[in-house]
Protein backbone atom coordinates (compact mmCIF):
# COMPACT_ATOMS: atom_id res chain seq x y z
CA UNK A 1 0.00 0.00 0.00
CA UNK A 2 1.15 3.25 -0.86
CA UNK A 3 1.67 5.81 1.89
CA UNK A 4 2.76 9.04 1.76
CA UNK A 5 3.35 10.48 4.74
CA UNK A 6 6.59 9.04 5.26
CA UNK A 7 7.84 10.31 2.15
CA UNK A 8 6.54 13.62 2.93
CA UNK A 9 8.04 13.53 6.48
CA UNK A 10 11.24 12.31 4.38
CA UNK A 11 10.91 15.56 2.38
CA UNK A 12 10.07 18.11 4.42
CA UNK A 13 13.15 19.57 5.47
CA UNK A 14 14.84 19.67 2.19
CA UNK A 15 11.67 21.35 0.84
CA UNK A 16 11.51 24.56 3.05
CA UNK A 17 12.48 26.61 0.19
CA UNK A 18 9.93 25.13 -2.40
CA UNK A 19 6.62 27.43 -2.26
CA UNK A 20 4.28 25.17 -4.53
CA UNK A 21 1.67 22.72 -2.93
CA UNK A 22 2.97 19.40 -1.62
CA UNK A 23 0.04 16.46 -0.77
CA UNK A 24 0.51 13.35 0.21
CA UNK A 25 -1.83 10.04 -0.24
CA UNK A 26 -3.72 12.51 -3.48
CA UNK A 27 -6.26 10.66 -4.88
CA UNK A 28 -5.20 10.16 -8.82
CA UNK A 29 -9.38 9.54 -9.63
CA UNK A 30 -9.44 13.14 -9.19
CA UNK A 31 -7.04 14.08 -11.42
CA UNK A 32 -8.26 11.50 -14.55
CA UNK A 33 -11.27 12.17 -17.07
CA UNK A 34 -11.94 8.02 -16.02
CA UNK A 35 -11.99 8.82 -12.30
CA UNK A 36 -10.41 5.95 -11.13
CA UNK A 37 -7.39 5.01 -9.54
CA UNK A 38 -5.14 4.94 -6.32
CA UNK A 39 -3.37 7.62 -4.72
CA UNK A 40 0.00 9.57 -5.75
CA UNK A 41 2.10 8.56 -3.27
CA UNK A 42 3.02 12.78 -3.32
CA UNK A 43 1.59 15.21 -5.55
CA UNK A 44 3.43 18.27 -6.20
CA UNK A 45 1.99 21.94 -7.60
CA UNK A 46 4.71 24.20 -8.16
CA UNK A 47 4.22 27.61 -8.15
CA UNK A 48 6.09 28.46 -11.52
CA UNK A 49 9.35 27.65 -13.71
CA UNK A 50 12.06 28.52 -10.77
CA UNK A 51 9.83 27.01 -8.02
CA UNK A 52 9.77 23.44 -10.01
CA UNK A 53 13.53 23.90 -10.75
CA UNK A 54 14.47 24.24 -7.17
CA UNK A 55 12.15 21.11 -6.21
CA UNK A 56 13.52 18.78 -8.73
CA UNK A 57 17.43 19.75 -8.11
CA UNK A 58 16.29 19.07 -4.00
CA UNK A 59 14.48 15.94 -4.79
CA UNK A 60 16.63 12.91 -3.89
CA UNK A 61 16.99 10.84 -7.16
CA UNK A 62 15.63 7.63 -6.23
CA UNK A 63 12.22 9.24 -5.80
CA UNK A 64 10.46 8.41 -8.99
CA UNK A 65 8.59 11.62 -10.48
CA UNK A 66 5.91 11.82 -13.17
CA UNK A 67 3.88 14.52 -15.03
CA UNK A 68 0.56 14.89 -15.58
CA UNK A 69 -1.58 17.09 -17.37
CA UNK A 70 -5.47 17.12 -17.22
CA UNK A 71 -5.78 13.04 -17.34
CA UNK A 72 -7.69 13.16 -20.65
CA UNK A 73 -5.03 9.85 -21.86
CA UNK A 74 -4.54 8.84 -18.71
CA UNK A 75 -5.24 5.11 -16.98
CA UNK A 76 -3.92 5.63 -13.03
CA UNK A 77 -4.02 1.91 -11.60
CA UNK A 78 -5.65 0.94 -8.74
CA UNK A 79 -2.72 0.77 -6.47
CA UNK A 80 -1.78 4.44 -6.91
CA UNK A 81 1.70 5.72 -8.00
CA UNK A 82 4.74 5.60 -6.15
CA UNK A 83 7.08 9.06 -5.65
CA UNK A 84 5.77 12.30 -6.78
CA UNK A 85 3.12 13.65 -9.41
CA UNK A 86 4.03 16.80 -10.43
CA UNK A 87 0.40 18.92 -11.96
CA UNK A 88 1.21 22.36 -13.44
CA UNK A 89 -1.22 25.21 -12.51
CA UNK A 90 -3.03 27.12 -14.94
CA UNK A 91 -1.76 30.17 -12.48
CA UNK A 92 1.67 29.11 -12.72
CA UNK A 93 2.01 27.86 -16.23
CA UNK A 94 -1.13 28.65 -18.10
CA UNK A 95 -0.14 31.97 -20.15
CA UNK A 96 -0.50 32.43 -23.66
CA UNK A 97 1.39 35.57 -25.24
CA UNK A 98 1.99 36.77 -28.59
CA UNK A 99 5.44 36.58 -29.30
CA UNK A 100 6.42 38.07 -32.50
CA UNK A 101 4.82 37.49 -36.13
CA UNK A 102 2.37 34.52 -36.52
CA UNK A 103 3.81 33.03 -33.14
CA UNK A 104 2.30 32.37 -29.59
CA UNK A 105 3.81 31.25 -26.41
CA UNK A 106 2.22 29.02 -24.56
CA UNK A 107 2.21 27.67 -20.79
CA UNK A 108 1.80 23.71 -20.69
CA UNK A 109 -1.09 23.53 -18.43
CA UNK A 110 -3.30 25.91 -20.83
CA UNK A 111 -6.23 23.93 -22.08
CA UNK A 112 -5.73 23.43 -25.76
CA UNK A 113 -9.48 25.47 -26.50
CA UNK A 114 -7.73 28.03 -24.80
CA UNK A 115 -4.96 27.87 -27.63
CA UNK A 116 -7.32 27.45 -30.26
CA UNK A 117 -9.56 30.76 -29.05
CA UNK A 118 -6.25 32.66 -28.56
CA UNK A 119 -5.27 31.78 -32.21
CA UNK A 120 -8.76 32.84 -33.23
CA UNK A 121 -8.25 36.21 -31.30
CA UNK A 122 -4.79 36.44 -33.03
CA UNK A 123 -5.92 35.71 -36.44
CA UNK A 124 -4.13 32.40 -36.77
CA UNK A 125 -5.29 29.61 -38.77
CA UNK A 126 -4.26 25.97 -38.35
CA UNK A 127 -5.73 25.68 -34.31
CA UNK A 128 -8.97 25.08 -34.83
CA UNK A 129 -8.10 21.21 -34.11
CA UNK A 130 -7.28 21.97 -30.34
CA UNK A 131 -11.15 23.19 -29.83
CA UNK A 132 -11.83 19.70 -29.72
CA UNK A 133 -8.89 18.33 -28.12
CA UNK A 134 -9.95 18.18 -24.18
CA UNK A 135 -6.37 18.03 -23.16
CA UNK A 136 -3.82 20.71 -21.83
CA UNK A 137 -1.01 21.57 -23.57
CA UNK A 138 2.30 19.67 -21.80
CA UNK A 139 -0.05 16.61 -22.76
CA UNK A 140 0.10 17.51 -26.08
CA UNK A 141 3.39 17.98 -26.55
CA UNK A 142 4.49 14.56 -25.31
CA UNK A 143 1.15 12.57 -27.07
CA UNK A 144 1.56 15.21 -30.66
CA UNK A 145 -1.84 15.65 -30.49
CA UNK A 146 -4.12 15.86 -33.32
CA UNK A 147 -7.49 15.75 -35.26
CA UNK A 148 -8.32 16.25 -38.33
CA UNK A 149 -5.47 16.32 -39.86
CA UNK A 150 -3.37 18.65 -38.11
CA UNK A 151 -1.28 17.23 -35.45
CA UNK A 152 0.63 19.57 -32.74
CA UNK A 153 4.17 18.66 -34.74
CA UNK A 154 2.66 20.80 -37.44
CA UNK A 155 2.52 24.07 -35.13
CA UNK A 156 5.40 23.76 -32.40
CA UNK A 157 8.34 25.92 -33.26
CA UNK A 158 10.34 25.27 -29.87
CA UNK A 159 9.75 23.71 -26.57
CA UNK A 160 11.03 24.63 -22.93
CA UNK A 161 11.55 21.59 -20.92
CA UNK A 162 13.17 20.88 -17.28
CA UNK A 163 14.70 17.58 -16.47
CA UNK A 164 14.83 15.58 -13.50
CA UNK A 165 17.42 16.83 -12.01
CA UNK A 166 16.09 20.73 -12.24
CA UNK A 167 18.11 21.39 -15.62
CA UNK A 168 16.50 23.60 -18.31
CA UNK A 169 16.33 22.79 -21.93
CA UNK A 170 15.38 24.40 -24.91
CA UNK A 171 14.54 21.69 -27.73
CA UNK A 172 13.95 22.92 -31.48
CA UNK A 173 11.58 21.17 -33.18
CA UNK A 174 13.20 18.56 -34.67
CA UNK A 175 14.53 17.54 -31.21
CA UNK A 176 11.07 16.88 -30.32
CA UNK A 177 11.43 13.85 -32.73
CA UNK A 178 7.82 13.56 -33.50
CA UNK A 179 5.93 10.71 -34.79
CA UNK A 180 2.09 9.82 -34.65
CA UNK A 181 1.24 9.84 -31.06
CA UNK A 182 4.66 10.14 -30.10
CA UNK A 183 7.43 12.55 -29.15
CA UNK A 184 11.06 11.17 -28.77
CA UNK A 185 11.81 13.82 -25.98
CA UNK A 186 13.61 12.33 -22.91
CA UNK A 187 10.66 10.79 -20.82
CA UNK A 188 11.67 12.62 -17.92
CA UNK A 189 11.82 15.68 -19.82
CA UNK A 190 7.97 18.18 -17.96
CA UNK A 191 7.59 20.59 -21.02
CA UNK A 192 6.85 23.82 -19.10
CA UNK A 193 6.50 26.60 -22.15
CA UNK A 194 6.03 26.06 -26.26
CA UNK A 195 5.78 28.60 -29.08
CA UNK A 196 3.51 27.37 -31.65
CA UNK A 197 3.42 29.34 -35.02
CA UNK A 198 0.40 29.50 -37.67
CA UNK A 199 -0.58 30.79 -41.12
CA UNK A 200 -2.61 34.36 -40.99
CA UNK A 201 -6.35 33.95 -41.38
CA UNK A 202 -9.50 34.84 -41.61
CA UNK A 203 -11.17 35.07 -38.80
CA UNK A 204 -14.56 33.71 -39.95
CA UNK A 205 -13.13 30.51 -41.69
CA UNK A 206 -11.13 30.25 -38.40
CA UNK A 207 -14.00 30.03 -36.28
CA UNK A 208 -16.62 27.71 -38.23
CA UNK A 209 -13.50 25.28 -38.78
CA UNK A 210 -13.95 25.14 -35.06
CA UNK A 211 -17.51 24.68 -35.06
CA UNK A 212 -17.13 21.95 -37.11
CA UNK A 213 -14.96 20.65 -34.95
CA UNK A 214 -16.96 20.94 -32.29
CA UNK A 215 -20.55 19.82 -33.67
CA UNK A 216 -19.04 16.64 -35.78
CA UNK A 217 -17.59 15.96 -31.64
CA UNK A 218 -21.06 15.84 -30.29
CA UNK A 219 -21.83 13.45 -32.93
CA UNK A 220 -19.38 10.38 -32.93
CA UNK A 221 -17.63 10.77 -29.82
CA UNK A 222 -18.93 9.92 -26.32
CA UNK A 223 -17.18 13.34 -25.00
CA UNK A 224 -19.80 13.88 -21.57
CA UNK A 225 -18.53 10.38 -20.40
CA UNK A 226 -15.96 9.45 -17.74
CA UNK A 227 -13.02 7.90 -20.89
CA UNK A 228 -9.96 8.36 -21.96
CA UNK A 229 -10.54 9.46 -26.22
CA UNK A 230 -8.74 6.73 -27.94
CA UNK A 231 -8.23 3.53 -26.83
CA UNK A 232 -5.55 1.68 -29.31
CA UNK A 233 -3.49 3.90 -32.21
CA UNK A 234 -4.70 3.41 -35.31
CA UNK A 235 -2.58 0.44 -36.97
CA UNK A 236 -1.08 1.18 -40.55
CA UNK A 237 -3.98 1.60 -43.22
CA UNK A 238 -6.55 0.87 -40.99
CA UNK A 239 -8.61 3.10 -37.91
CA UNK A 240 -8.48 1.03 -34.61
CA UNK A 241 -12.22 1.60 -34.11
CA UNK A 242 -12.71 -0.69 -37.49
CA UNK A 243 -10.68 -3.24 -36.32
CA UNK A 244 -12.27 -3.28 -32.75
CA UNK A 245 -16.10 -3.39 -34.44
CA UNK A 246 -14.92 -5.93 -36.65
CA UNK A 247 -14.01 -8.26 -33.30
CA UNK A 248 -17.49 -7.95 -32.28
CA UNK A 249 -15.95 -5.68 -29.31
CA UNK A 250 -18.39 -2.34 -29.73
CA UNK A 251 -20.34 -1.96 -26.41
CA UNK A 252 -17.76 -5.19 -24.89
CA UNK A 253 -18.69 -5.07 -21.35
CA UNK A 254 -16.24 -6.23 -18.18
CA UNK A 255 -17.01 -4.94 -14.70
CA UNK A 256 -18.07 -1.79 -15.39
CA UNK A 257 -16.62 -0.51 -18.08
CA UNK A 258 -17.49 -0.87 -21.58
CA UNK A 259 -16.38 -0.07 -24.94
CA UNK A 260 -18.69 2.65 -26.06
CA UNK A 261 -21.54 2.10 -28.51
CA UNK A 262 -21.40 5.20 -29.35
CA UNK A 263 -17.42 5.10 -31.03
CA UNK A 264 -16.11 1.64 -30.15
CA UNK A 265 -12.65 2.70 -29.66
CA UNK A 266 -13.55 4.77 -26.58
CA UNK A 267 -13.37 3.21 -23.05
CA UNK A 268 -15.68 4.29 -20.74
CA UNK A 269 -16.43 3.73 -17.04
CA UNK A 270 -19.96 3.39 -16.46
CA UNK A 271 -19.73 4.85 -13.10
CA UNK A 272 -18.50 2.12 -10.73
CA UNK A 273 -15.32 0.61 -12.52
CA UNK A 274 -12.00 0.21 -11.58
CA UNK A 275 -8.47 0.63 -13.70
CA UNK A 276 -8.29 -3.10 -13.30
CA UNK A 277 -12.15 -3.20 -15.24
CA UNK A 278 -10.82 -1.01 -18.17
CA UNK A 279 -7.35 -2.42 -18.64
CA UNK A 280 -8.80 -6.02 -18.15
CA UNK A 281 -11.69 -4.82 -21.18
CA UNK A 282 -8.56 -3.16 -23.13
CA UNK A 283 -6.33 -6.26 -22.78
CA UNK A 284 -9.56 -8.32 -24.15
CA UNK A 285 -9.92 -6.48 -26.78
CA UNK A 286 -6.57 -6.80 -27.95
CA UNK A 287 -6.61 -10.37 -27.67
CA UNK A 288 -9.80 -10.37 -29.69
CA UNK A 289 -8.68 -8.25 -32.71
CA UNK A 290 -5.86 -10.10 -32.96
CA UNK A 291 -7.19 -13.35 -33.24
CA UNK A 292 -9.84 -12.47 -35.37
CA UNK A 293 -8.03 -10.29 -37.84
CA UNK A 294 -3.88 -10.89 -36.98
CA UNK A 295 -4.06 -7.28 -36.09
CA UNK A 296 -1.98 -6.28 -33.45
CA UNK A 297 -3.65 -3.07 -31.49
CA UNK A 298 -1.35 -0.79 -28.92
CA UNK A 299 -2.19 1.22 -25.91
CA UNK A 300 -2.75 5.05 -26.90
CA UNK A 301 -4.11 5.55 -23.32
CA UNK A 302 -0.85 5.66 -21.18
CA UNK A 303 -0.88 3.73 -17.75
CA UNK A 304 0.51 4.24 -15.11
CA UNK A 305 0.96 3.03 -11.26
CA UNK A 306 0.91 -0.31 -9.84
CA UNK A 307 -1.73 -3.01 -10.20
CA UNK A 308 -3.78 -3.73 -6.53
CA UNK A 309 -2.18 -6.92 -5.05
CA UNK A 310 -3.42 -9.70 -6.02
CA UNK A 311 -5.45 -7.55 -9.41
CA UNK A 312 -2.89 -7.17 -11.67
CA UNK A 313 -3.86 -7.22 -15.36
CA UNK A 314 -1.65 -9.72 -17.60
CA UNK A 315 -1.00 -8.25 -20.93
CA UNK A 316 -1.73 -11.02 -23.61
CA UNK A 317 1.33 -9.50 -26.03
CA UNK A 318 3.86 -6.93 -25.37
CA UNK A 319 2.22 -3.01 -25.81
C1 LIG B 1 -13.33 12.87 -25.15
C2 LIG B 1 -11.87 12.82 -25.56
C3 LIG B 1 -11.51 13.13 -26.86
C4 LIG B 1 -10.16 13.11 -27.26
N1 LIG B 1 -9.83 13.41 -28.55
C5 LIG B 1 -8.54 13.42 -28.92
C6 LIG B 1 -8.16 13.76 -30.28
O1 LIG B 1 -8.97 14.06 -31.12
N2 LIG B 1 -6.84 13.74 -30.59
C7 LIG B 1 -5.88 13.43 -29.69
O2 LIG B 1 -4.69 13.45 -30.04
N3 LIG B 1 -6.20 13.10 -28.41
C8 LIG B 1 -7.50 13.09 -28.02
N4 LIG B 1 -7.82 12.76 -26.72
C9 LIG B 1 -6.75 12.36 -25.79
C10 LIG B 1 -6.14 13.50 -24.96
O3 LIG B 1 -7.06 14.58 -24.81
C11 LIG B 1 -4.84 14.02 -25.56
O4 LIG B 1 -3.86 13.00 -25.65
C12 LIG B 1 -4.24 15.16 -24.71
O5 LIG B 1 -3.20 15.75 -25.44
C13 LIG B 1 -3.73 14.70 -23.36
O6 LIG B 1 -3.49 15.85 -22.59
P1 LIG B 1 -3.66 15.81 -21.00
O7 LIG B 1 -3.34 17.15 -20.46
O8 LIG B 1 -4.98 15.27 -20.63
O9 LIG B 1 -2.49 14.78 -20.63
P2 LIG B 1 -2.54 13.55 -19.61
O10 LIG B 1 -3.60 12.60 -20.04
O11 LIG B 1 -2.60 14.05 -18.23
O12 LIG B 1 -1.11 12.89 -19.89
C14 LIG B 1 -0.85 12.25 -21.13
C15 LIG B 1 0.67 12.07 -21.25
O13 LIG B 1 1.28 13.35 -21.38
C16 LIG B 1 2.29 13.51 -20.39
N5 LIG B 1 2.32 14.91 -19.98
C17 LIG B 1 1.28 15.66 -19.55
N6 LIG B 1 1.69 16.91 -19.26
C18 LIG B 1 3.03 16.95 -19.52
C19 LIG B 1 4.04 17.96 -19.41
N7 LIG B 1 3.77 19.18 -18.95
N8 LIG B 1 5.31 17.63 -19.77
C20 LIG B 1 5.62 16.39 -20.23
N9 LIG B 1 4.70 15.39 -20.35
C21 LIG B 1 3.43 15.67 -20.00
C22 LIG B 1 1.89 12.58 -19.25
O14 LIG B 1 3.00 12.20 -18.46
C23 LIG B 1 1.29 11.40 -20.03
O15 LIG B 1 2.33 10.58 -20.50
C24 LIG B 1 -9.16 12.77 -26.31
C25 LIG B 1 -9.52 12.48 -24.98
C26 LIG B 1 -10.86 12.50 -24.60
C27 LIG B 1 -11.22 12.19 -23.18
Amino acid sequence: MIDGENLFDTLADKMRHVRGRLTPNYSMAKLTWFQVGGPAELLFQPEDEEDLAAFLAALPAEVPVMVVGVGSNLLVRDGGVEGVVIRLSTRGFGAIEAVGDNRLKVGAASPDKRLAAAALDAGLAGFHFYHGIPGAIGGALRMNAGANGVETTDRVVEVIAYDRKGERHVLSHDDMGYAYRHSEAPADYIFTHAVFEGPTGEADAIKSAMDEVQNHRETVQPIREKTGGSTFKNPEGTSAWKCVDAAGCRGLIVGDAQMSEMHCNFMINRGEATAHDLETLGETVRRRVRDSQDIELHWEIKRIGKFAPGAEVEPFMGG
